[in-house]
């Protein structure tokens, strides 16, 4: 075989994109393999800048853009499940391995592309899939069939036994409402994500490695249950999620002028929405804590952005509170002045807080966050959920309460201070995950 040569497939999102890059910036840096890396324009700007910033990538990993797609959710599903993406990445391949002696010897393919898979059989390429997601998400996915049999869903993922179950024996209870495509909200999304997260069962069977962003140390007894899944994480790259921006310094100076431990940090990732009635809550409950804290208020995160805030909110809060519209977090997540992180349950996020020993409130929204949201309160222990009212909401009450119980409860620091262990210790020489990857670059370049 000629000289390795990766090509990665990220599913067109930031959370997605991110863990890919950080695997492929440690193929390339530490280990020398050839990299292409399929992203859709609209993404191409800002993965250039995160590769230039961090030691000269943009040289070292090569970019292919294909057009962007459909914006909304919804579309963007189809559109890159069953439509365009598959025949375009197709197309890059045959570019490719006709024009020169540096062929595309591996396909590694998020799990949501499970049309990745059939790409590597049909080309005779070997082919990994990879989840930047827990691993129990995998397992959820590979049992559809068994839930299916045993009538806890129908066959469109409807849920139709509501008691809380297990996916075997030693891995925690979970509630079927949390199935992540039940809590999308939008019915025919639902619908999408069922029918893509089915047919991936297949791609699983198909793939040579099953590759995700976990450790053995954070659920054990989901890689027991399906020992083809390996973890190899937590990746955690430079900065690369993270373009620089005027924010950067003023997060950073602002949180140096405060107390060690002292600061709520409060950030719900890249496509997390709030309504208007919970943006207000969150704001009346981070000033009845009356501590310091750094919010990170995306543009887009609640309709009307401009209205939102309650009246007098900002006079109010002063300088206790510091308001932004994006954040360079993993560097906020290392610094000494934060307390807690206050969040949507993101994996990005979960990883980038644990490996951190950072105290953890729950805010799920949809998606996998909910599963998340379950280890960490109930496995973990290093965190704390919110109860939500008869409306659903989170109340500042509730807010504040909660702030308090896990501050004044050693107990969540200490168990956040043992997980980063675990965690450091697994990518370190000889740990699993420090051992697992190590043997995937064995084999991808035999
Ligand atoms: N992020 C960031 N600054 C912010 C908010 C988020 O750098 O102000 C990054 C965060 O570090 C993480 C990613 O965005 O790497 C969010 O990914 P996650 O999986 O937590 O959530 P998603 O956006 O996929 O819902």
């Amino acid at each position: 075989m000629g000289n390795p040569h990766v090509l990665v497939i990220p599913f067109p999102a930031h959370g997605h994109i991110t863990p890919l890059l950080e695997l492929s910036q440690c193929l390339v840096l530490k280990h020398g393999i050839k990299i292409t890396f399929v992203i859709t324009d609209d993404n191409r700007e800002r993965v250039m800048h995160s590769l230039a910033t961090n030691d000269g990538l943009d040289n070292q990993i090569r970019l292919v853009s294909i057009p962007a797609g459909p914006k909304s959710q919804e579309t963007m599903f189809e559109e890159h499940a069953f439509s365009s993406m598959p025949g375009k990445v197709k197309q890059i391949i045959e570019e490719i391995n006709a024009s020169d002696n540096d062929n595309i010897t591996c396909i590694v393919a998020d799990f949501l592309l499970g049309w990745g898979m059939q790409l590597a059989v049909e080309k005779g390429i070997r082919g990994v899939v990879f989840s930047g997601n827990m691993a129990a998400g995998l397992v959820l996915i590979s049992k559809i069939p068994k839930l299916i049999d045993d009538g806890i869903i129908d066959k469109d993922g409807n849920i139709t036994k509501k008691q809380m179950l297990k996916l075997s024996p030693s891995m925690p209870s979970m509630s079927p409402s949390h199935f992540p495509w039940a809590s999308l909200g939008i019915p025919k999304l639902q619908k999408l994500f069922f029918e893509f997260a089915s047919k991936n069962n297949k791609s699983l069977e198909l793939a040579d490695w099953v590759l995700c962003n976990s450790a053995h140390e954070l659920e054990p007894a989901t890689f027991d249950t399906e020992p083809k899944i390996r973890p190899i994480g937590p990746l955690l790259g430079n900065n690369l999620s993270t373009n620089s921006r005027p924010e950067d310094s003023i997060c950073l100076k602002w949180l140096d002028q405060q107390p060690l431990q002292s600061v709520i940090y409060v950030a719900f990732g890249t496509t997390t929405f709030l309504n208007q009635t919970e943006f207000e809550e969150l704001a009346m409950g981070l000033e009845l804590c009356n501590r310091p804290f750094l919010w990170v208020v995306r543009s887009d995160i609640t309709p009307n952005l401009k209205d939102a805030y309650p009246d007098g909110f900002q006079e109010r809060v002063g300088s206790r509170g510091l308001i932004v519209s994006w954040s360079p977090q993993k560097l906020v997540l290392e610094h000494p002045s934060i307390a807690c992180f206050l969040f949507h349950c993101g994996w990005n996020s979960v990883l980038e807080a644990l490996s951190n020993g950072i105290p953890l409130l729950c805010w799920p929204t949809f998606a996998d966050q909910f599963q998340n949201e379950n280890y960490i309160c109930n496995v973990w222990k290093n965190g704390l959920g919110f109860n939500r009212d008869d409306e659903k909401i989170v109340t500042r009450e509730d807010i504040k309460n909660k702030v308090e119980e896990l501050l004044n409860n050693e107990m969540y620091k200490a168990n956040a201070l043992d997980l980063k262990e675990k965690l450091m210790n697994s990518i370190k020489e000889s740990g699993c995950s420090y051992t697992n990857l190590n043997s995937f670059v064995e084999w991808v370049k035999t």
